[in-house]
């Protein structure tokens, strides 16, 4: 008998999500300096974090011997008043990650299922998974969330549908006529997230406008990082929006102090500085042209992507990653995804796009 043979069958069968390579292992494993190592494998900021927030965190750094504040009044406060919803249905998470699990602990048992699109961000199979509920994955079109599909594999015994807008591999985006129908025609004890981690990559006429939504669906919950657009991935911090019924469950489950010091300061000052996200928003038009111009020129297909980040085609993608690697460029197989011929790549500064791209053509020449 094993000690593991004491966890369900269920925990036992989680195949552990696959992060990004850190540059730190990279350069052990390759014996590489970190300084020659682009990472553009986990969909960071290239600008890092905003000044604002780095600046937040200077002032907040003496006051780490405290607790922080396990209600996240000032954030909340900060949020609720830049999308115009109460502080009640505000929840905060360790980074999205975290409200993406609260939900699936509050609500999905292993009487339950729960619907999400093939190719569709791992973490949702994970958490699904981790509660014993049975996860119902539906086949994607062009990549992407078939929505009607989606409905339809709806159960009786279905508690929760997971979207991703866009979705991180493929980064496809869902219309929000589509969605507006989706959420019609769901019923309404279905919970519906809403996963909006790239949002503010989009511009303005491609957004939805989920936030009023909440108002007329209250099983639906939006949630928000401040890991991406707004470079803050290494303090972990995100938010959940929902109706207050369903925010005073998800905030019974998480821990009480879930969201640290630093990235409540940090989230705060990050919010407040528009120069910044109009920077990230820049560099990343520009990156994704330069890195789709490649594309285009190399001659190898791409899923068009509304993310800060493109997935291509490319053969053999396991042998080039590999040869990225030992040149000191780390992007990201999508094995796990089943898409072993494709390799996913973050929009960098314009610098490292182009060692990206001059490793891709070199390994294109052999
Ligand atoms: C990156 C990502 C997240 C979560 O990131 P956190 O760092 O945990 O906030 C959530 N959903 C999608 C689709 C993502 O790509």
């Amino acid at each position: 008998m094993s000690l593991q043979d004491l966890a369900p069958s269920y925990i036992r069968a989680i195949a552990p999500y696959q992060p990004g390579k850190p540059i730190s292992e990279l350069a052990r494993e390759m014996n590489l300096e970190p300084e020659d190592i682009v990472k553009l494998a986990s969909n960071e900021n290239p600008l890092g974090m905003s000044p604002m927030a780095r600046a937040a965190i200077e002032r907040t750094l003496p006051e780490l011997a405290r607790y922080p504040d396990g209600n996240g009044f000032e954030l909340k406060a900060k949020i609720a008043q830049r999308f115009g919803v109460s502080a009640g249905s505000i929840v905060l998470g360790n980074g999205s990650n975290d409200i993406l699990e609260l939900v699936a602990r509050a609500f999905l048992t292993p009487a339950d299922s729960s619907v999400y699109s093939e190719y569709a961000f791992a973490v949702y199979p994970l958490v699904v998974q981790a509660c014993g509920s049975q996860g119902i994955e539906v086949r994607a079109v062009d990549y992407g969330h078939d929505l009607e599909a989606m409905r339809a594999a709806i159960r009786p015994d279905t508690k929760v549908v997971w979207i991703a807008n866009p979705n991180n591999p493929t980064g496809t985006l869902a219309r929000p006529g589509d969605l507006i129908e989706f959420l019609e025609q769901c019923p309404p004890q279905v919970l519906v997230v809403l996963d909006e981690a790239y949002t503010e990559f989009l511009p303005r006429e491609k957004r939805s406008d989920s936030i009023q939504w909440l108002q007329r669906f209250p099983n639906l919950i939006v949630v928000r990082t401040f890991s991406k657009a707004y470079g803050l991935a290494g303090l972990r911090v995100g938010f959940g929006l929902a109706s207050p019924e369903v925010a005073d469950i998800l905030n019974r489950v998480r821990q009480p102090f879930n969201v640290n010091l630093l990235a409540q300061a940090a989230a705060c000052a990050a919010l407040d500085d528009t120069v910044f996200l109009a920077d990230s928003l820049r560099v990343n038009n520009e990156g994704m042209k330069q890195l789709t111009d490649a594309f285009v020129r190399l001659g190898l297909s791409f899923i068009p992507s509304c993310g800060n980040f493109v997935t291509f085609h490319c053969g053999d993608a396991a042998g080039l990653n590999r040869f990225m690697l030992q040149r000191g460029v780390i992007v990201r197989p999508l094995a796990g995804y089943r898409m072993p011929d494709s390799l996913r790549v973050s929009i960098g500064l314009p610098e490292e796009n182009a060692r990206f791209i001059a490793v891709l053509e070199e390994a294109l020449g052999d």
